[in-house]
């Protein structure tokens, strides 16, 4: 689909802010519908490489500096369209429609795309530069080769992997004990079997889960649990040589002006994708407030078709008509290359968990991180 260039003589400009996997699969999507000469595309991004958030768990314990690529070639399919800019973005002109950036420089847009996602803890907060985030990634796998105790505080599907990926690797050389506010791991968004079939895996793998418990990181070498044992609390404090924390990360949307967010820091959309306050202003991927389990998993499916048809019909000043939906509900854990638990809504069936050789196939082995990094290269996932 070529965008129309009847409503203006000059390119349109397309401003998507954020280079993670739904910034670059962005990109990639428009790179082979729209046509340079009436759209150009500026993907901004603070960091010099990709990274696919997905392969962390493991880069804690395995080098996979491999796929943790420059921006280089995104554009390869089709190189006029657009560029990838260096920069963290640090404000909007939303009457001037103006990004900002540090360096003092503003781009202009006719239509922009939010997709900063989260700001996470370690080990999902790699700084900008390649050579510093080799070198963050390098010291955390030393760190964790170096602890003996290691906590993790929060089982959700970042803890359990953490958690499942060390004890994979190290098996009894590291005590690594699992803090989780709940009687299961994850959240009741899931099903009580995959959550009790999750807590025999890490139970399986030596993984100490105290659950119904609080973990407080006290910065000093300790942990303080608040246990919660039918209304009695009670506090208790462990050693820990490393910890980690995964609690609900929250949206990297510092920059966007308050009245595009909700009291979550989550910007408020439209089933379009469109902000709520500004129809030439679009947020995909982890910083908007769509009701959904947020994952990569989405970046596929119908979010693409449809943020692309609505971005065109923005620039062609017609009204966007393609809504959101979530269409996959699924989730796969990989705990180290050979165990794996997951669940899908299967069509009839509803929500089912997945054998384990099902999750091994379509996850275990490289996390889809070789596919994704092709990414770099002008591939379509
Ligand atoms: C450890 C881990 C494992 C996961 N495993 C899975 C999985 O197995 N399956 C799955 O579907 N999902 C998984 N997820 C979730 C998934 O990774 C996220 O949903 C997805 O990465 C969100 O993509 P995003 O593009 O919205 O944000 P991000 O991937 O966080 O990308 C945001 C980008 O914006 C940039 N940015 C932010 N602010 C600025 C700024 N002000 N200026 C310039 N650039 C900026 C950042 O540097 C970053 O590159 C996992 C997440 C984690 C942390």
């Amino acid at each position: 689909m070529a965008l129309n260039p009847a409503a203006s003589s000059r390119r349109k400009e397309i401003v998507v802010v954020g280079g993670g996997i739904y910034g670059v699969g962005t990109v990639s999507y428009f790179l082979r519908k729209m046509d340079p000469k009436f759209v150009h595309v500026t993907l901004i991004e603070k960091r010099d490489d990709f990274i696919y958030l997905p392969i962390n768990c493991r880069n804690l314990v395995e080098d996979l500096s491999e796929y943790i690529k420059p921006y280089d070639g995104l554009f390869n399919p089709n190189p006029s369209l657009g560029e990838v800019k260096k920069g963290l973005v640090i404000g909007l002109d939303r009457q001037k429609k103006l990004v900002k950036l540090e360096s003092g420089e503003s781009v202009r847009y006719d239509v922009l795309i939010l997709t900063p996602g989260c700001a996470w803890n370690d080990p999902n907060s790699a700084p900008s530069t390649h050579e510093e985030t080799l070198a963050y990634y390098q010291a955390l796998r030393e760190r964790v080769q170096n602890s003996k105790n290691i906590v993790v505080i929060g089982a959700g599907s970042v803890g359990c992997e953490v958690s499942g990926e060390i004890k994979s690797r190290y098996g009894r050389s590291k005590n690594v004990i699992l803090i989780h506010a709940r009687e299961l791991p994850l959240t009741p968004i899931y099903m009580p079997k995959l959550r009790k079939k999750v807590a025999g895996m890490l139970k399986k793998l030596g993984v100490n889960v105290i659950y119904s418990t609080l973990g407080y990181d006290n910065r000093d070498g300790t942990v303080t649990l608040q246990h919660n044992s039918m209304g009695n609390v009670s506090n208790e404090d462990i050693e820990a040589d490393m910890v980690l924390t995964d609690i609900t990360p929250k949206p990297n949307t510092w920059f966007i002006p308050s009245e595009f967010k909700n009291s979550g820091g989550s910007v408020q959309v439209l089933d379009t994708f469109q902000t709520v306050l500004d129809p030439n202003v679009f947020c995909v991927g982890d910083a908007n407030d769509i009701p959904e389990v947020k994952q990569a998993l989405h970046s596929r499916g119908n979010s693409m078709p449809v943020l692309f048809n609505n971005v065109s019909a923005v620039l062609e000043g017609k009204k966007p008509r393609d809504h959101y939906v979530t269409l996959r509900h699924s989730l796969s854990l990989t705990f180290g290359r050979d165990i794996g638990v997951g669940y899908m809504k299967l069509p009839g069936l509803g929500p089912t968990v997945l054998p384990e050789w099902v999750v091994k196939k379509l996850k275990n082995e490289d996390l889809h991180a070789k596919r994704i990094a092709k990414l770099m290269n002008g591939f379509s996932p």
